[in-house]
């Protein structure tokens, strides 16, 4: 099929069709299949919205059967039954056996719904109106979440003040020996900071778009004391690292913390289908009844196949296996790709990994290694600053064969592009 229809008629601001300027018809497992039958293996699995894969069997199966059924699909926030099981089983598989204790609310249906809403409800509650985020963060383009969005790409065009928010430096992307924990405390504590105690931190613990950044555990436990110590709430967008992709379903897990607010979206429906979330510390949940509202807040699909997902994730053992396959992609990331040239940089955490090659001179190295996998039929994105990262992002239910070919497809790009060092 010819592309001409989208370049004549779809608005200049469509985006990942620039990178991957074919037709797609088909999708199964972790390949995409465009309208001519080629086959692509799929490393962005819709920007972490398809973590169990195209069309998984499981899911489809409860999605057919209660769409057969004619039950409910739009139920504005009325009790229906398809929530009423989603929330039984978000609270069986996941909150009570890691003790966690949450109110659901159901926002719009993107992740920026989400943000947007936990922003009002963190400043309502606090009464205080700054909110601090990290440089190098992305949670989403409306205007409350693009004021916390860091990229000059996306706030140039927000056309008023993008007010109210603090930047400091994640972990590791401050200058030489900067300790963004320690200059936080000051400014909390600092009568002559300047910047007012804020509602919240808002926080990926693994920036996505931002480059790959993978916060530390003992540096997110600090963070979070000093959140306590000072009474900030402490917000985790999970949207993107969430879901499983870590190797636990909850990416905040492995630093023992509890958000005050969690924020959920992408992959939480199963299937790809629009669904966000807060889990809101219980005493938090101060709203009153329709303060925030909204059409489409719990689409009944995305309910359905959100419950299908949690029940398949643990038939199938998702978590361990995401571990498993995690090592092997880092060992081959290290072994296959670091190994070819000093100035690759190879991080992630789970099945979210990252290919680091700011360190070359030439600006265009990740984007050229991204066109030429594309063209070896892998599709991989570029994040980070300047689109230098390569961003890994394979369904958690990858079959290991698939997993190596496609490894195997980005080390023979990398090595096109960067050449071999003298491997002894
Ligand atoms: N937060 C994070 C961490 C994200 O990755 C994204 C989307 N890439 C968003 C928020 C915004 O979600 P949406 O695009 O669904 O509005």
């Amino acid at each position: 099929m010819l592309t001409n229809i989208f370049e004549t008629f779809e608005s200049n601001v469509r985006s990942y069709s620039r990178s991957y300027p074919v037709v797609f018809q088909k999708a199964k497992g972790s390949i995409l299949y465009t309208d001519n039958g080629k086959e692509y293996i799929d490393f962005l699995m819709g920007a972490g919205a398809l973590n169990y894969g195209h069309n998984n069997e499981y899911i489809k199966r409860s999605l057919l059967d209660y769409m057969q059924g004619d039950y409910i699909m739009q139920g504005l926030d009325m009790f229906t039954v398809a929530k009423s099981e989603f929330i039984t089983a978000f609270n069986q598989h996941l909150l009570e056996p890691k003790s966690l204790h949450y109110k659901f609310q159901f926002c719009g249906p993107t992740g920026t719904n989400a943000i947007e809403a936990a922003l009002k409800l963190a400043r309502t509650y606090t009464k205080r109106s700054n909110v601090v985020a990290f440089m190098g963060a992305y949670h989403g383009l409306s205007l409350g979440s693009l004021a916390l969005t860091s990229n000059q790409y996306h706030r140039q065009v927000a056309g008023v003040g993008l007010n109210n928010v603090t930047f400091i430096p994640f972990e590791q992307n401050g200058p030489e020996g900067f300790d963004s924990l320690a200059y936080f405390e000051m400014m909390l504590e600092d009568s002559h900071s300047g910047i007012e105690k804020p509602a919240a931190v808002i926080l990926e613990t693994v920036q996505a778009e931002g480059g790959i950044n993978v916060a530390s555990a003992e540096w997110l436990a600090a963070l979070y004391a000093i959140c306590k110590r000072h009474d900030v709430l402490f917000i985790c967008d999970d949207i993107q690292i969430g879901c499983g992709r870590s190797g636990e379903f909850f990416s905040f897990e492995r630093a023992g913390i509890t958000p005050d607010i969690v924020v959920l979206s992408k992959s939480l429906s199963g299937y790809g289908l629009p669904m966000s979330m807060l889990l809101i510390r219980p005493d938090l949940d101060i709203w009153k009844p329709g303060e925030h509202n909204g059409t489409f807040r719990g689409y009944q699909l995305a309910f359905v196949g959100g419950k299908a997902a949690l029940e398949f994730r643990e038939a199938e053992g998702l978590d361990a296996a995401v571990q498993r396959k995690a090592s092997y992609v880092t060992r081959f990331l290290e072994d296959e790709i670091a190994a070819l040239d000093d100035r690759i940089e190879v991080r992630g955490l789970g099945l979210m990994q990252g290919i680091d090659l700011s360190r070359f001179r030439d600006p265009l190295m990740a984007k050229k290694i991204a066109q030429d996998c594309f063209k070896r039929q892998l599709i991989v994105e570029c994040v980070g600053r300047e689109d230098k990262v390569l961003k890994l992002l394979p369904a958690l239910t990858i079959e290991d064969d698939v997993l190596e070919r496609a490894l195997e497809i980005l080390r023979d790009a990398c090595l096109q592009h960067i050449g071999q060092k003298a491997l002894s």
